[in-house]
């Protein structure tokens, strides 16, 4: 049984309810959290703002650094540990489930450098003033977690709130919450204060709800999807409350026919086989230049029909997908695929010996998607690639702008004033050339345009996001 971890301490949710955790390999239900309610939100809260108004808020940035240090260390000493439970947790391959320990530890040791980087400024002012900015945390910060990558998501996220010196409440996804709950616990070992890191697991619209609609938060930082993105901010807007919104995204990543196709073909794949599919980031529609449309088709097809999807613990090409309902739901867009004629290039294969239960979906190679079809619009969350033909630089940006989101964007090309006419033009919060990152870069600012969220994550940019400036005019004369 999972508790919650509140102040250092590992407490039952106030109303002794409980919610199953389900192995996503095999369907069986394996732990159990507990299911909060808004009391348990409250507890958390005012053991948040006592940190931060005692222990925690009184430390030097630097010391906040050295415990932030402390903590990458000891992550990385329990990183096996860590990978089993997210592996088991969250159905990813072992690879995968391991990538996101180093990172989750990664985003500990960059935030933990950055601590006492963070500073104001002095600004020029009439004569007789000296005026400074201060960059000071917003006090208690909200942090609401998917389920896809909840060690990544928690590190960029509580990394940078904790380095700017915020005291933090966090609510993991509920099918995803185990590696969490054990980060906390680790972090009370290396000396973080009790409340600077709290955790209160249990169902988004009730524990959710709570700490989003809770006075005592100042600062929500939420990822998931746009739905509840929208319902955060309507109940944040209440309050006045700051909202930094990193939701979905359907990124194109655009081929021309002068690319090196040997270097996109297997990054094209992993972008959205990593992680089933499942990664906001994922490139999930391929934009090919008509001249090479047919035979990169083709070569994209041949690689899809060797990936191998099984569980966890076979660490193959991918695992699961994170539950039955998300396995109906890419179920249902691929049945929508099939009964709009839209044809299937190539999948792959679910390997022999996976255990019963556990939701598999192969990987799906689809041609000819209409760009308004749900296929190209819609974040489908599993591994499907809509492939569509362009005839030039203006269809291009056409296509890859048509959709409502804008998180990430490819281009693969070896013209270098192409390559800056095409990033220029596309819209979305990060571009990458001849390469493609789903979910990488400790270091790079990341987050969305249009109704992929505002506000960045991951890099320095997070920390100004993490605090408040404050003006401070001084008149001597
Ligand atoms: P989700 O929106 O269903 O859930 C996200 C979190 O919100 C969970 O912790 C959930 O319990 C909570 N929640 C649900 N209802 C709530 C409510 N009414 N009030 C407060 N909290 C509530 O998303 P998901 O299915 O867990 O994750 C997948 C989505 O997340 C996808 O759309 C994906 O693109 C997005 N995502 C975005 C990023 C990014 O950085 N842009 C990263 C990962 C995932």
């Amino acid at each position: 049984m999972q508790l919650n971890f509140i102040a250092n301490q590992s407490v039952p949710a106030q109303g002794g309810q409980t919610l199953d955790v389900i192995d996503p390999s095999d369907g069986q239900v394996f732990e159990h959290i507990q299911r909060s309610q808004a009391a348990d939100i409250n507890a958390a809260v005012h053991a948040a703002r006592k940190a931060f108004e005692g222990a925690w808020g009184q430390l030097s940035a630097m010391e906040r650094g050295r415990l932030l240090m402390a903590l990458s260390r000891k992550v990385i000493e329990h990183a096996a540990e860590l990978t089993a439970l997210e592996q088991r947790d969250c159905g990813k391959p072992t690879r995968q489930a391991a990538a996101d320990a180093t990172a989750l530890a990664r985003y500990f040791e960059y935030y933990a450098g950055a601590c006492d980087k963070l500073h104001g400024e002095t600004l020029p002012y009439q004569n007789g003033y000296s005026v400074l900015t201060w960059r000071e945390p917003h006090g208690v910060t909200g942090h609401v977690i998917p389920w896809n990558y909840p060690m990544q998501i928690f590190g960029r996220s509580v990394g940078g709130a904790l380095a700017a010196g915020n005291a933090c409440v966090v609510k993991p996804a509920e099918d995803a919450c185990l590696s969490l709950i054990r980060v906390a616990q680790l972090a009370a070992e290396v000396g973080f204060p009790a409340g600077a890191m709290n955790i209160v697991t249990g169902y988004g619209h009730e524990v959710g709800d709570a700490l989003a609609r809770h006075p005592g938060i100042d600062h929500i930082s939420f990822t998931g999807s746009p739905g509840v993105g929208t319902l955060i901010q309507q109940v944040a807007a209440e309050r006045h409350c700051p909202v930094t919104l990193e939701l979905g995204g359907k990124s194109p990543q655009i081929i021309f026919a002068d690319a090196d196709l040997d270097a996109a073909i297997p990054v094209v794949v992993n972008a959205i086989v990593q992680n089933a599919g499942q990664t906001c980031s994922a490139g999930s529609r391929v934009l090919i230049e008509q001249a090479i449309y047919e035979p990169l088709l083709k070569r994209l097809g041949e690689a899809f029909s060797r990936l191998q999807v099984g569980s966890a613990a076979m660490n193959l090409d991918l695992g699961p997908l994170i539950r039955a309902s998300q396995l109906e739901r890419v179920a249902g867009f691929l049945e929508q695929a099939r009964l709009d004629g839209i044809t299937t290039v190539a999948q792959g294969q679910i390997a022999a010996g996976v255990p019963a239960g556990g939701f598999y979906q192969a990987p799906v190679l689809l041609r000819d998607v209409p760009v308004m079809h749900r296929l190209a619009q819609e974040e489908v969350f599993g591994p499907v690639l809509s492939a569509m033909a362009f005839e030039n630089e203006d269809h291009a940006i056409q296509l890859a702008n048509a959709t409502h989101f804008g998180l990430v964007a490819g281009i693969w090309s070896r013209d270098g004033a192409r390559q800056f006419r095409m990033a220029r033009r596309v819209r979305s919060g990060q571009v990458f050339i001849n390469n493609y990152g789903a979910g990488g870069g400790v270091e790079l600012p990341f987050g969305g345009v249009k109704s992929s969220g505002y506000g960045r994550e991951k890099g320095f940019e997070a920390l100004l996001g993490f605090t408040t400036l404050k003006t401070v005019a001084i008149h001597h004369g």
